[in-house]
């Protein structure tokens, strides 16, 4: 099992990646309070049950659309039914909608209690589990109300890979693929490994330098304040706003439509090579072969627009894959913004 390290400034945090991680919930000292969804809940009650006798579940709804502040008033009553205590810790075991409400609930009840993510999809692996970022969306904006609460543990057990749909898989790798274009070494184990990407011995393998990459960069900028953090977002611009206008796909797959465009804007904008912009066009077709097309996608500037990055009114900020392990923060007028978002209405 790999451990590794998060040195975080507020609380420093430790993830386990292997078999077994999910076992270490036993070690855990005082109540435990455990919030997942009805999918999770179903398919792992047992599980559940053996690694944390008696603890009381809170299951929610699953899917983005419950990630409200509805739910998170139910946990809360839930909390408060438990006569949960301060000292009592909150386990998390979903995806990343799970985690962000959990990650939440735990910050704001009576100012905040331990928390432990336990991520059972992969992109909750890789990506959203590590980093302490919580949230709820609200007024059609995403994560919008939320807080930076490290987690003291988060348990990546390959165990709950096997029974993630296909769709789910692809949404990891996008978080996967984009972790490759920002880090060269990564990016190379993914050529290398180009034809075993959904495999699970692969996955497994590969979660473990996918986290110790993202715990690098969140100590060095931990509520992305000097920047390294904001190189993370790689992709999201576009990609958030594609998933308020349409909305079918999972977020993964709209990273890699988002990274798709985005290299776009990075070449004719001469912030990147028009080499450096194909190679980020061949690794996202390492998992997304035909970009789909997007009817009205200029249209989608309105979302862009909304975005938490921006800083000017009429202006859209994206984060750009400059070179390999190289990024750069680049705000284009918010006309020229959907002209790029035009190339993904039709393509020859
Ligand atoms: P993500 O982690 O992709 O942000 P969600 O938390 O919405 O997103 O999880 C995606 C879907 O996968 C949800 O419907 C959730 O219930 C389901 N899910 C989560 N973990 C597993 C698992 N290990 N096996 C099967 N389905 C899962
Ligand atoms: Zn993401």
């Amino acid at each position: 099992m790999d451990v590794i390290q998060v040195n975080t400034a507020s609380r420093p945090s430790t993830v386990y990646c292997g078999t077994g991680a999910f076992e270490k919930l036993k070690e855990e000292s005082g109540a435990l309070f455990v919030l997942t969804d009805c999918n999770v809940y179903k398919l792992y009650k047992e599980h559940l049950a053996a690694v944390c006798p008696g603890a009381p579940v809170c299951v929610v709804p699953a899917g983005e659309r419950h990630k409200n502040v509805r739910t998170l008033l139910h946990i809360f009553d839930e909390m408060l039914a438990a006569r949960l205590h301060r000292n009592a810790v909150l386990v998390a075991v979903g995806g990343g909608v799970v985690g962000d409400m959990g990650g939440l609930a735990a910050a704001l009840y009576m100012r905040g209690i331990r928390v432990v993510q336990v991520p059972t999809t992969l992109l909750a692996q890789v990506d959203s589990s590590v980093g302490g970022k919580t949230a709820i969306d609200y007024g059609g904006v995403k994560n919008v109300v939320g807080a930076f609460w490290q987690p003291e543990r988060v348990l990546c057990d390959p165990l709950f890979l096997h029974t993630l749909p296909s769709r789910e898989i692809k949404c990891g790798l996008g978080e996967i693929l984009k972790t490759g274009i920002l880090d060269a070494a990564i990016g190379a184990k993914l050529w290398e490994n180009k034809a075993r990407l959904y495999e699970l011995a692969f996955l497994e393998e590969i979660v473990a330098d996918c986290v110790r990459f993202k715990a690098r960069v969140v100590a060095e900028d931990e509520t992305e304040q000097s920047g390294v953090r904001k190189s993370l977002n790689l992709g999201h611009t576009t990609a958030h706003a594609l998933e308020l206008a349409y909305g079918r796909r999972s977020h993964g797959e709209y990273v890699l439509i988002g990274m798709w465009l985005e290299s776009f804007i990075a070449e004719r904008e001469g912030v990147c090579s028009p080499a450096h912009a194909q190679y980020v066009r061949d690794t996202v077709a390492l998992a997304e072969k035909r970009i789909p097309v997007f009817a009205g996608a200029r249209q989608c500037v309105k979302y862009a627009l909304l975005d938490k990055k921006n800083a000017a009114k009429d202006a859209v900020s994206v984060l750009l894959s400059a070179g390999k392990g190289e990024y750069a923060e680049y705000t284009l007028p918010a006309q020229r913004y959907a002209e790029y978002l035009s190339l993904l209405e039709a393509r020859a």
